[in-house]
């Protein structure tokens, strides 16, 4: 089904197929098993520049969107400036796994990310610039990558 809404009026259309859409294949999903360390190398394997922007793009893994990227690479201590392409098989693994957990906590939690706005106090990043990393007490820092927020701990998240 696609919603084309440029503010006035809009079209819903649905289609047979997701190919039909004529977009780019998709990912796997972001909470489900075929997201796996193999799967995420071989989507990032020539991939240039840094991990938290090459998350966000959906062909390499469906449904994380910016605040969730932040998330789940501070729960895989992976820096969110560290080169995508460059993260070998145990880091992959554990950015596979925290992908997963994240976007599932957060179903399970909240209902989705909409259901409280304008809280941070359930992330451990996100939102939290100058506050104290849950794990290691360092101060969360807070950059820009490919024009979005990015927050991470970089006294225990790595390059
Ligand atoms: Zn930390």
């Amino acid at each position: 089904m696609a919603l084309v809404d440029p503010r006035a009026l809009s079209t819903l259309a649905w289609h047979r197929t997701a190919a039909d859409l004529g977009l780019p294949a998709l990912g796997p999903e972001a909470d489900g098993a075929g997201l796996t360390a193999e799967s995420l190398g071989r989507a990032l394997a020539r991939r240039r520049g840094a991990i938290k922007p090459a998350l966000l793009d959906q062909r390499v893994v469906a449904g994380v969107g910016n605040i969730y990227a932040s998330e789940a690479l501070w729960r895989a201590r992976i820096s969110p400036l560290a080169p995508a392409a460059a993260l070998g098989p145990a880091r992959l693994r554990r950015l596979a796994e925290a992908v997963r957990e994240t976007v599932r906590e957060a179903l399970r939690v909240r209902g989705g990310r909409y259901s409280r706005t304008g809280s941070s106090e359930h992330f451990a990043v996100y939102g939290r610039e100058g506050e104290p990393c849950r794990r290691c007490g360092g101060a969360v820092a807070r950059t820009a990558q490919a024009g979005r927020s990015t927050y991470f701990c970089p006294r225990c998240q790595r390059r």
